[in-house]
């Protein structure tokens, strides 16, 4: 069973040997930027350094995908929010958002697969594929349509609006939706094998779950449905209160952070709906731990039954390569 047979499976929680180990978030680290000569910010937009720094995290970190690009700010920016950048160790965020007084149109911009870094992406995507071989997955990330929504018109109108002007928050969500089918599909029609969203404003600690069971579920629904390849959808935060939701998404698996306490728990919550990935300590472990706590999260999280070792968040690009690495070692060490 090669890499990319075994992730596939395993999302589609099918029987495999072991447990793959991946990224399905950011996986650049500093110590590979310097390795590779792929620097933030240039990787974000250069689609040779962003294919490079990504293939570093399989080839130097041993994960067993490669995972791009590193940042939820492409297909914002490409329907006109503004960007910075960020630094070598710092991602990029959203400074502006093009409808803060409300949503002035009904269709996507024509050329929105060629507008902003979208295109640098799919070059990534192709120049990946001839570099891997194609036994490797191809993981592509990017921002879900919930928080896609939030930042065209900023997170404070988009919680306003979810209240005051709710046929605004209704209209917003189904643009950023159709927008976020249409890219998502464009990646996998460049070679991606699976597609993850990160929607970090769907979490409860932003959204009560009533309007994620209502308003914020039949959307990812839609995305999940329209979206041609295997889908992970990553929501930040404690999820248990959506779990039960999140699961009827449609996805073919949920990650989720270490916040999501036991995996035992959360299996039985979304029984065989989805698989689950993840859990391994983004900052507590990957970040700041040793290389045998992170074996022990990994021991632990395989025991309770993850189907996916992997970070329970992106990586942050402090994190040393040894610690990267040890989430594979781990998971070796574990079916030893
Ligand atoms: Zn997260």
């Amino acid at each position: 069973m090669n890499y990319k047979e075994r992730l596939i499976k395993a999302l589609k929680g099918e029987d495999v040997d072991k447990a793959p180990a991946v990224s399905v978030t950011q996986t650049a680290i500093v110590e590979l930027m310097d390795i590779k000569n792929a620097e933030w910010p240039e990787a974000h937009s250069d689609p040779k350094l962003m294919a490079e720094l990504a293939i570093a995290a399989h080839e130097f970190g041993n994960l067993e995908a490669v995972r791009y690009p590193y940042c939820l700010t492409v297909l914002a920016e490409a329907l006109g929010c503004e960007v910075n950048m960020g630094t070598k160790n710092r991602q990029p965020s959203i400074t502006d958002h093009p409808y803060k007084k409300g949503l002035d149109r009904e269709d996507l911009p024509e050329n929105l697969l060629e507008s902003g870094r979208i295109p640098a992406v799919f070059e990534a995507t192709n120049i990946i594929k001839e570099k891997v071989d194609e036994s490797v997955p191809l993981i592509a990330g990017m921002e879900g349509p919930i928080t896609l929504a939030s930042d065209l018109c900023s997170v404070s109108k988009f919680m306003k609006w979810s209240i005051k002007k709710p046929e605004e928050f209704e209209k917003l969500l189904d643009f950023a939706t159709e927008a976020a089918v249409k890219y998502a599909n464009g990646l996998v029609e460049n070679g991606a094998d699976v597609i993850c969203v990160a929607d970090p404003v769907a979490s409860p600690d932003l959204m009560n779950p009533k309007d994620f069971n209502e308003r914020l579920k039949p959307r990812l629904t839609k995305f999940a449905e329209d979206v041609q390849s295997v889908t992970v959808l990553h929501v930040c935060g404690n999820v248990t209160p959506i779990l039960d939701m999140m699961a009827d998404c449609n996805f073919t698996a949920l990650s989720i952070e270490e916040k999501v306490a036991s995996v035992r728990d959360a299996k039985d919550v979304v029984g065989d709906r989805v698989s689950l990935v993840g859990n391994v300590s983004s900052p507590f472990s990957l970040l700041s731990g040793t290389p045998d706590k992170i074996k022990d999260d990994v021991t632990r999280a395989l025991s309770e039954g993850i189907d996916v070792v992997a970070p329970g968040c992106g990586i942050a690009p402090n994190t040393p390569l040894e610690n990267v690495k040890a989430l594979v070692s781990g998971r070796d060490e574990y079916y030893q």
